[in-house]
């Protein structure tokens, strides 16, 4: 953290000057780092080095985004199963931070994000907090995975947040740290919308009021209207969205006016059809994410799994940005679990599949309130210590009363209507 201070600081002074750019500006913007970045990947980068050559691909000759169409999309699948080769050669010069990531659709990957991309996303991520309302010193609640060792909660009050552990959600712990928001009174909150929205319900439950922030930030799961009216009923106050992913390949924050923008100064974004080809007129695609920093392991075209709505017309946002504006997105749903020992445990999860070595795709059953089925699809590499080690990982957020076997399937369940939730509830926790 401390070797990312420099860094943070010209970060902060650059994203709050360029997000009033005029929209020339940064597109100019995006093509020289766009530039800078495919050159770079076609000298350091084994895989595009080899794509390159396969497809008779000019570097030298690459303009910036009218051609990034002539580079192919690259799908998780391929940073799964070879993470090594686009791991730039002199990756060492940009500090290697290893991250390892599942999401919602329960994929494990190996990545590195170097320390330039880490400060662009820390700076951008404090400017996407300000539009909602942060100010540097307020108090902040955060509700998170932190995997605290003493205790549940911790305090942290150089920074002035209190750390709640998501993985020791429960109604005990709850009811504890609703009597300390009490007392502290922070003005900000932040977390998933789903552990939000249960530890409200608890404390209407035990007939307590939790203090109203001036505003909240959730993340990590897909915010539909019906979950924001909730949230914004429990709490008395605005609600931001914020998306982003582990790979860092893409951004979306939401403005003051309520705007869901896409960081246009952290990634370069597009939209595609599911066969790959331009959505840009559609109205729907998947989003597509180019992070403009991270030069040890560059990930170009990558596709989120994600899906947005926009308006092919942009119309220009009251708050004065020129960053592409997008009305919808349309991420994955899952249910709940709730533990035997009376924890409940949301998106979150997801990241509990992180080392699991040869897992495709994974999804977490629960059949009954002790028992839980985890079907797995894998490949040649994985191996009954990728079992174990998943199994530890598992119990640090499921504890030791839940009975969980492991299944290797060819497909994941379905939902009847067609969906493939990672976490799927037969036991009546659906939330939607
Ligand atoms: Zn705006």
């Amino acid at each position: 953290m401390i070797d990312l201070l420099p860094k943070l600081m010209h970060g902060y002074l650059f994203f709050s000057a360029s997000q009033r750019w005029s929209a020339e500006r940064i597109g100019d913007y995006q093509d020289l780092k766009l530039r800078t970045l495919v050159r770079h990947a076609a000298k350091q980068v084994p895989y595009y080095r080899q794509l390159f050559k396969e497809i008779g691909f000019d570097p030298a000759a690459f303009r910036g985004r009218e051609d990034m169409h002539r580079i192919p999309l690259l799908d998780k699948e391929m940073v799964r199963t070879r993470a090594q080769e686009l791991i730039a050669g002199n990756a060492r010069r940009f500090g290697i931070i290893w991250e390892s990531t599942s999401g919602s659709t329960g994929t494990p990957l190996h990545i590195i994000v170097d320390r330039g991309a880490r400060a662009g996303k820390l700076a951008t991520l404090v400017r996407a907090y300000q539009w909602g309302g942060y100010r540097f010193w307020m108090k902040t609640f955060s509700l998170q995975s932190y995997y605290l060792k003493n205790g549940f909660y911790e305090t942290k009050p150089l920074f002035r947040v209190l750390r709640y552990d998501s993985n020791q959600f429960k109604r005990e712990t709850a009811i504890e740290v609703i009597k300390l928001l009490q007392r502290e009174e922070p003005q900000f909150f932040m977390g998933f919308p789903f552990d939000l929205l249960v530890f409200s319900r608890f404390a209407a439950e035990a007939d307590l009021k939790i203090p109203s922030p001036k505003a909240m930030v959730v993340y990590g799961e897909t915010l539909s209207d019906q979950k924001r009216a909730s949230l914004e009923k429990a709490y008395n106050c605005e609600v931001y969205n914020y998306y982003s992913q582990h790979e860092c390949a893409s951004m979306i924050a939401e403005c003051e006016e309520h705007s869901l923008h896409l960081v246009d100064d952290f990634a370069y974004h597009e939209f595609v059809h599911t066969d790959g080809s331009d959505a840009s007129k559609a109205g729907r695609g998947e989003l597509v994410g180019t992070n403009l920093y991270n030069y040890a392991m560059p990930l170009i075209r990558y596709r989120t799994r994600d899906d947005v709505t926009f308006d092919p017309e942009q119309k220009p946002c009251a708050c004065g940005r020129r960053f592409t504006t997008v009305s919808e997105i349309v991420g994955k749903q899952c249910d709940y679990i709730e533990t035997p020992d009376g924890r409940y445990l949301g998106a979150v999860m997801s990241h509990s599949i992180d080392n699991g070595q040869g897992v495709v795709v994974s999804q977490c059953v629960q059949d009954t309130i002790d028992h839980l089925t985890v079907n797995l699809v894998v490949d040649g590499s994985f191996t009954k210590a990728s079992e174990t080690a998943l199994e530890r990982d598992l119990r640090k957020r499921l504890g030791q009363e839940m009975q969980i076997d492991f299944r290797i399937v060819p497909q994941l369940e379905k939902r009847p209507g067609g969906k493939t939730p990672f976490i799927l509830s037969k036991i009546g926790h659906k939330y939607a």
